[in-house]
């Protein structure tokens, strides 16, 4: 009994006995027709007509459905199709059909791809009509740039040669369009060549892959994804499976036969659809079947009912049919099924995660714990780790310290050897480690594929990557990264310049060129200021002959010369012979002196530093430097991250470095060893690496390599995973444990300090010159002992010819006058002139002057 009899039947009695049943009693008659005999289809059902059924349910092979739709078109017959038919439907038609259109499995179809964002997809058909399944996905190749490969299944049931060549071509995305009877065999074969991994992803067209045991598939992470009608959560579909296995006992030999395929369960609601059809039709009315003939003489004769029977099949809604809802449109065919979703959980088999329908297309709900039972996949076998000999992360020796051949991971040390083992211990697994062969990090190449490590891990050659890897952007499309566990950014490694000879005006370089021009300026300015000042403070006026006081010469000892000395003296710390008097002067010289303390102790401080620092002058100071000059030639690692960051740049500086290095191919090295080599031995070539590596190695030649400039840009090193391997997550967790307890930084320590340049490198930093901005302070502080000066000056001026003016009897602002007049006078002697006939005491004279009331003479004379 085939799948279509036994539901057919099934739902028969299942309407017949109590609760379903309403009084009218449906008989089965089923008849076998042969698949290509279209005549013998005609008599068989020309016979059933004969006996006067109320509808024909239609064979599913579609020759004979063909013939038997025609004849039941012409004598008005309902005929009730469960097939899945890729023509469109004519509208002279009296059947209705369960099964969902071609239009409508095909958008869903091209909604998963969609909804997976596929870039290349690999179908693998078995009918030449499942083309048309497909022709949404075909169609939306080109204008979305969907790679297709399309592959037949062979005649022969053994598909393993087939496998295994989509299996090599790296085909990761695979839609197989197969008959139900296949899908048993044909997984059995996927499973067989390895490729049920997590690396793959399977979409099943056909909608009975739930019904196969597929927890035996379950396991290494492939992700597999079909649709179905049923709601396999629904109440309704538990009911009647488990009814259904009740009835029949199922066969565990054929895994078809576990349960309701998609025939069956249309076929049963098919069945529900009709009685329905029937209820709704016999409401008010007397419905008769009738005999009916074929060919009545010339006359074809037709069922009186059949038309408006049919309608009403047409207008039959199944709220909850065993395939979902089930409705009709004006076409009789299936009105917006809604598709179920289930994919391939590592626990349960089959897992409903979610539906497509026309109007909302795919809908699928966050995947629950998966990942974690995905990891324990993956942790229960040894895990190839895919690496790069590269100092100091992974380094590699043949026999250990005694001499001892060494053999597998023993082999290698470093760095991130040291971090594998430890995250192993985290996570809890094995592994081995396998060297990358040709030698590189991984770059797309020219067919989409992609070489080193990346590569290994897109094939899924490789389940970790244990490298200095950097995270970039393309690669994360194509494979997954842990967080990063090292921060770096890209940096200029050049041979360290000689040292410089440091030149016989080397005392010079402590004091930047504005700091000294400043500081003469200074030094002229101040040495006016006290000049003008002494004049005009009545106190620097003294008798020149201080045991006469009689003596009727003034003297001021700051004429400029001696105002210049005087501040040469000061500036030397040496002082001079002359000292000021007056209030104004001495504030004045208080800030000079100041401002030479701060000036000498800076200035003395600076040279020990640059005659202990031996200069060193490089022709280039950063990435612009290099970007405008093609003397000096640079270039980084071919194949790598570095050199596809320079590619890609938007920054013009980085664009124009790129320019200069693609002309001049030879400047790519193949290796750091080989790029550190040229620097080492070239003058004229700079190194463009990650700075990590750069610092490694210039601890290692410390005295030969310099860093130029700072870091281009900023990225970090994680562990490559296969896309969706499950295992990313736990690495991350424990590069973080491995961050917080300080694991890493004890790691980097250790592999990075193993020399002592370091403290040289640290000790080279170069002294530089004291600029304004380092000591411009001590010049506003003479700014204001300036001010100062002259505002003491103006006091003691103004002081001074008050009481000149009292003892005069004259105006303060005369007195004022006169006493302005003698300090801008600028004859040096005038004792030899005669007595002025007035009464004349100068603010600048001494008190005895004016108690004697004597006429005094004033006279400057020169110390
Ligand atoms: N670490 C780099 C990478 O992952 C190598 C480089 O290009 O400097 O590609």
């Amino acid at each position: 009994m085939s799948n279509a009899e036994r539901a057919f039947r099934f739902a028969i009695d299942r309407l017949n006995s109590p609760p379903y049943s309403n009084g009218s009693r449906l008989v089965p008659d089923t008849r076998y027709v042969a698949r290509n005999d279209s005549f013998e289809a005609t008599k068989t059902v020309c016979r059933q007509l004969s006996k006067g059924v109320a509808a024909v349910f239609g064979p599913n092979s579609r020759e004979s459905s063909e013939t038997i739709a025609s004849v039941c078109n012409s004598m008005d017959m309902p005929l009730v199709e469960t097939r899945w038919d890729y023509r469109e439907r004519g509208s002279m038609v009296t059947s209705i059909n369960l099964h969902p259109n071609n239009r409508q499995i095909s958008r869903a179809i091209r909604d998963v791809v969609y909804y997976y964002r596929w870039s290349a997809i690999t179908i693998v058909y078995q009918d030449d009509s499942a083309l048309t399944r497909l022709q949404e996905v075909l169609r939306a190749s080109a204008p979305r740039k969907i790679k297709l490969t399309i592959y037949k299944l062979p005649t022969n049931p053994d598909v393993r040669t087939l496998l295994k060549e989509i299996k090599t071509s790296g085909a990761r995305h695979i839609i197989i369009d197969c008959r139900s009877e296949m899908l048993y065999p044909l997984l059995e074969q996927i499973m067989e060549v390895q490729m049920l991994r997590s690396y793959y992803h399977f979409l099943f067209t056909s909608m009975d892959v739930t019904m196969l045991n597929m927890s035996r598939y379950s396991g290494d992470g492939v992700n597999l994804t079909t649709f179905h009608l049923y709601d396999r959560e629904s109440a309704v579909f538990h009911r009647i499976v488990a009814e259904w296995r009740a009835r029949f006992k199922r066969s565990e030999t054929n895994p078809m036969e576990r349960g309701l395929t998609l025939e069956s369960a249309l076929m049963y609601d098919a069945v529900h659809v009709m009685a329905k059809g029937l209820l709704a039709m016999s409401v008010g009315r007397n419905m008769t079947v009738q005999s009916m003939a074929c060919f009545h003489g010339d006359q074809k004769k037709s069922w009186d009912d059949g038309r408006s029977f049919y309608n009403y099949l047409k207008s039959v809604e199944l709220r909850e049919g065993l395939t979902g809802h089930v409705a009709f449109d004006t076409h009789g065919e299936r009105d917006r099924p809604k598709l179920f979703i289930s994919e391939l959980s590592d626990v349960h088999g089959m897992e409903q995660r979610g539906y497509w329908n026309y109007d909302d297309g795919v809908y699928l709900r966050p995947k629950d714990k998966e990942l974690i039972v995905n990891n324990a996949s993956v942790i229960n076998r040894t895990l190839i780790v895919t690496t790069i000999i590269e100092l100091p992360y992974v380094m590699k020796k043949d026999r250990d310290a005694d001499g001892e051949l060494l053999v597998g991971n023993a082999r290698y040390y470093g760095y991130c050897i040291d971090m594998l083992e430890s995250i192993s211990k985290h996570v809890g697994f094995q592994y081995e480690i396998v060297e990358v062969d040709d030698n590189n990090y991984g770059s797309p190449m020219e067919d989409g594929s992609w070489n080193g490590m990346v590569g290994k891990l897109m094939t899924r050659k490789a389940d970790l990557a244990v490298a200095p890897l950097t995270i970039t952007y393309s690669r994360e499309q194509v494979v997954d990264f842990s967080k990063p566990y090292m921060h770096l950014g890209i940096t200029i490694l050049y041979r360290a310049p000689e040292p410089q000879n440091p030149g016989v005006f080397s005392f010079l370089n402590p004091l930047s060129f504005d700091v000294w021009l400043y500081v003469v300026i200074a030094f002229f300015l101040v040495s006016i200021t006290l000049f003008l000042l002494a004049r005009f403070s009545p106190y620097e006026w003294y008798n020149s002959h201080p045991c006469n006081p009689a003596f009727d010469e003034v003297a001021n000892q700051f004429n400029l010369t001696n105002c210049l000395w005087f501040a040469f003296g000061g500036l030397m710390q040496q002082g001079s012979e002359v000292n000021p008097r007056a209030f104004s002067t001495r504030v004045l010289s208080g800030f000079w002196w100041f401002f030479s303390l701060i000036l000498v102790s800076s200035y003395t401080a600076n040279l020990a530093a640059f005659l202990t620092v031996e200069r060193m002058v490089s022709p280039i100071s950063s990435a612009d430097d290099l970007a405008k000059q093609t003397e000096i030639e640079y270039g980084t690692r071919s194949g790598g991250s570095t050199e596809t960051f320079f590619r890609r740049s938007n920054i013009p500086t980085y664009q124009t470095m790129y320019e200069f290095m693609s002309a001049r191919p030879h400047v790519f090295s193949k290796t750091y060893d080989e790029g550190i080599e040229r620097v080492l031995n070239s003058k004229n070539y700079a190194f463009l690496l990650e700075s990590t590596t750069a610092e490694y190695r210039i601890s290692q030649h410390c005295s030969n390599l310099t860093l130029i400039g700072g870091l281009l840009n900023s990225r970090g090193y994680g562990i490559g995973t296969p896309l969706q391997s499950g295992i990313r997550d736990e690495i991350t967790k424990a590069i973080l444990i491995l961050q917080e307890d300080d694991t890493l930084l004890k790691l980097k320590d250790k592999w990075w300090k193993t020399s002592n340049c370091q403290s040289t490198i640290n000790q080279k930093e170069d002294a530089s010159e004291l600029g304004v901005k380092n000591i411009g302070g001590i010049f506003l502080v003479l700014i204001s002992g300036l001010v100062a000066g002259v505002m003491a000056a103006v006091a003691e001026f103004v002081w001074k010819s008050r009481q000149n003016a009292n003892l005069d009897r004259k105006s303060l602002c005369g007195e004022m006058m006169a006493e302005l007049r003698f300090a801008c006078r600028c004859n040096k002697r005038r004792n030899s002139q005669p007595v002025i006939e007035h009464k004349y005491i100068p603010a600048t004279a001494f008190p005895t002057a004016s108690i004697n009331g004597q006429a005094i003479q004033m006279t400057e004379t020169v110390a």
